[in-house]
């Protein structure tokens, strides 16, 4: 930079100087007329380059500091005379300099404000996207909420994913968990609700299946890609999980453990139509069979024509 300025100094020195000189050893109208032109390249160069302030100043110097030398010692012109043109190019110069600087802080607030701009910018789309997190996670256990669930069953619906490839649906919902809250307070309870998600959520196969948490203590799983015998896997990897984590519930009929029921509902590939409200009324019914049985188990869904002819 330091060095940078000093060749720019150098350079336009010696150009100003030159066109100064041409003028003068010619003489006559020409004289007069060069050092005017001189001016003119010290102002055009000022306007042209964005350089610092002091540089343009530097610049103005020099010219306007040739123009009177020169001027003092030009035959056809007096002193006084000389002085004065001087004074008047040096306002000209003074104002250019004064208009390139104004122009720069401009420039410079431009950018500033377009940066402004952008960091909002980016504020909000961050902004943004945690609130849509937010509107799509359950506070208490961290998992995906009913609506995000209702809204991915849609989806996966209208897209005729289900259909093509076939899905299942898992309704799990923990036994006697009132009697849970009643013998060990609510805080113990919501501990127990973490406890199971993260149980249910590790059990899943992949990010084929997903959890959601449905309501007070019941967790709905969507599984893609999968069929009864996929189903009945997850579904029993869930219930022996909860079993074996030995989260206390010492007044619930089936043990001193917590444990779930679920019931199951698949939609086979390439088979009838199935709504996923449907899926979803047969899984509860499976559900409230496997309460019915005992609770502890995994019930599937066995539709009424099947049942019928076996
Ligand atoms: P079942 O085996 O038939 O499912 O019996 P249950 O006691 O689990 O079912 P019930 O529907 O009678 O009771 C569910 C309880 O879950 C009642 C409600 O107070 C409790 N509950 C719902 N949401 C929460 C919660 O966020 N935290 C806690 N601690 N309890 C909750
Ligand atoms: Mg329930
Ligand atoms: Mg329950």
């Amino acid at each position: 930079m330091w060095t940078e300025g000093i060749a720019l100094h150098l350079g336009m020195f010696l150009i100003l100087f030159s066109v100064a000189l041409v003028g003068v050893n010619t003489g006559g109208e020409y004289y007069e007329r060069h050092l005017t032109i001189m001016l003119f390249v010290a102002v055009t160069a000022i306007i042209i380059f964005p350089i610092p302030l002091e540089w343009s100043m530097a610049i103005g110097a020099f010219a306007l500091g040739l123009y009177l030398v020169f001027q003092m010692q030009n035959p056809e012109i007096a002193a006084g005379n000389a002085l004065a043109g001087a004074l008047f190019f040096a306002s000209g110069v003074v104002a250019t300099v004064v208009a390139r600087r104004t122009a720069g802080i401009l420039a410079h607030k431009t950018f500033l404000l377009e940066l402004r701009d952008r960091s909002r910018l980016a504020e909000l789309t961050d902004a943004n996207s945690r609130l849509e997190l937010l509107a799509r996670t359950d506070p208490l256990t961290g998992i995906a909420n009913r609506r995000w669930m209702m809204e991915t069953l849609n989806r996966v619906w209208s897209d005729g994913i289900a259909q093509a490839q076939g899905a299942a649906i898992l309704m799990c919902d923990i036994d006697h968990f009132k009697q849970l809250n009643d013998s060990l307070g609510h805080a113990e309870g919501d501990r127990c609700l973490v406890k199971v998600a993260g149980i249910i959520q590790s059990s899943m196969r992949d990010d084929r299946d997903q959890v959601a948490r449905y309501g007070g203590e019941e967790f709905l799983v969507l599984l893609r890609d999968a069929d009864e015998e996929d189903g009945v896997a997850v579904a029993e990897r869930i219930r022996r999980r909860v079993e074996a984590a030995s989260l206390p519930n010492p007044r619930s009929t089936v043990g001193a453990y917590v444990t779930v029921s679920i019931g199951l509902a698949v939609l086979k590939h390439g088979s009838e139509a199935v709504s996923s409200e449907a899926l979803q009324r047969q899984a509860d019914e499976a559900l409230y069979e496997a309460k019915k049985n005992g609770r502890n188990q995994v019930i599937l869904h066995v539709p009424v024509s099947k049942s019928a002819s076996t």
